[in-house]
């Protein structure tokens, strides 16, 4: 996928014009804006549906710009932004001046990360500046991994649309947290936790929850319109039959560990073996099970090592507090 020069530049005229523009990086396709126009940003909060006190990612095109944008870089920041950006890693720091408080949901700190994809550095360098984004959907639905996504949801709402093919890693980045004396992890995604125990070469926290307020920490976060049950694998095939039963339009992941089992459902999407592929599809698979007229989504979680940590992250909370009741079904 190609994206002309002239659009690039058109984009950043739009950036430097306060407008919002969607762009595609490997991990969803984020609703950008000028990282500094305190107008802008909040525009971003308007078209988002998104409670304005949620701070945003500032997206910038290079490790060495890290210092213009944060008060304090510790050691631990330096290693990790060295050996992975560009890419899904977002690293939480003290707030620079630069960054308006409207970007930070008025917190002290700043969330910071260079994207691995040709079209947002590209973006990036003709910009010149940081771009606030978030990703480019309604607060609380389902992030957008193509173009096409961002167009069905948010429409004339953006003033630009860069489409740059669909996102390679599938879900979010990581975000961990390096103003402390431990890294933590705030939320799993693109970087596996093991990978930065391995740059750190020591254990890296994940708390159950965090001290700021983080949307991705939110239980209904990433939520498509069916409601979404999660049960043991091997049950996945009898509660989505149960289910279909009792009148609903069931739409199946059905787990690689049954594959071969034959499922009477409205719709059934095979999860991939490989964490990478499940991740690269799993928004659209949401997505498409909405389009196909289900009412329930029944799934189970991917063991919680590598990928598999977020994955599992984003059903929980495509699942949220409302998979709770109705069917009689049982979370694990
Ligand atoms: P989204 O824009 O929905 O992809 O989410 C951006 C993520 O970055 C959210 O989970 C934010 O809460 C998180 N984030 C941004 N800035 C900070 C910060 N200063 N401290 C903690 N989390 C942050
Ligand atoms: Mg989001």
């Amino acid at each position: 996928m190609t994206v002309r020069t002239s659009d690039i530049e058109k984009a950043a005229g739009v950036l430097r014009a306060g407008g919002l523009v969607a762009l595609p990086t490997e991990t969803v396709y984020g609703l950008g804006a000028d990282a500094e126009n305190a107008a802008a940003v909040a525009r971003i909060f308007q078209v988002k549906g998104r409670p304005p006190a949620h701070p945003l990612i500032v997206h910038i095109g290079a490790a060495e710009q890290l210092d213009e944008w944060v008060e304090d870089v510790p050691e631990a920041a330096r290693l990790l932004a060295e050996r992975f950006w560009p890419g899904p890693l977002t690293l939480v720091l003290r707030r620079g001046r630069r960054v308006p408080l409207e970007a930070t949901g008025g917190l002290e700190t700043v969330a910071v990360r260079v994207p691995d994809h040709p079209v947002a550095l590209a973006l990036l360098s003709a910009f010149g500046g940081g771009v606030t984004a978030p990703s480019a959907n309604r607060f609380g639905s389902v992030s957008p991994t193509t173009a096409g996504h961002v167009g069905a949801e948010l429409g004339e709402a953006v003033d630009f649309v860069l489409d740059g093919g669909p996102c390679e890693v599938g879900v979010e980045s990581t975000i961990v947290d390096v103003t402390g004396d431990v890294p933590s992890i705030l939320r799993p995604g693109g970087v596996t936790r093991e990978d930065l125990e391995a740059v750190l070469g020591r254990p890296v926290a994940v708390p159950a929850a965090s001290r700021v307020r983080v949307p991705g920490q939110h239980p209904s976060h990433y939520a498509p319109r069916a409601r979404v049950v999660l049960v043991e694998p091997e049950r996945v095939v009898a509660e989505a039959e149960l289910a279909q039963e009792f009148g609903h339009q069931v739409g199946v992941f059905l787990p690689p560990s049954v594959a071969d089992t034959p499922v009477k459902a409205h719709a059934v999407v095979a999860v991939p073996t490989s964490m990478g592929a499940y991740a690269r599809g799993l928004y659209g698979f949401l997505r498409e099970l909405d389009q196909r007229g289900c009412d329930l989504i029944v799934a189970s979680l991917p063991a919680e090592e590598g990928l598999g940590l977020a994955i599992a992250n984003r059903l929980r909370r495509a699942a949220g507090p409302r998979s709770s009741s109705a069917t009689g079904l049982q979370e694990p």
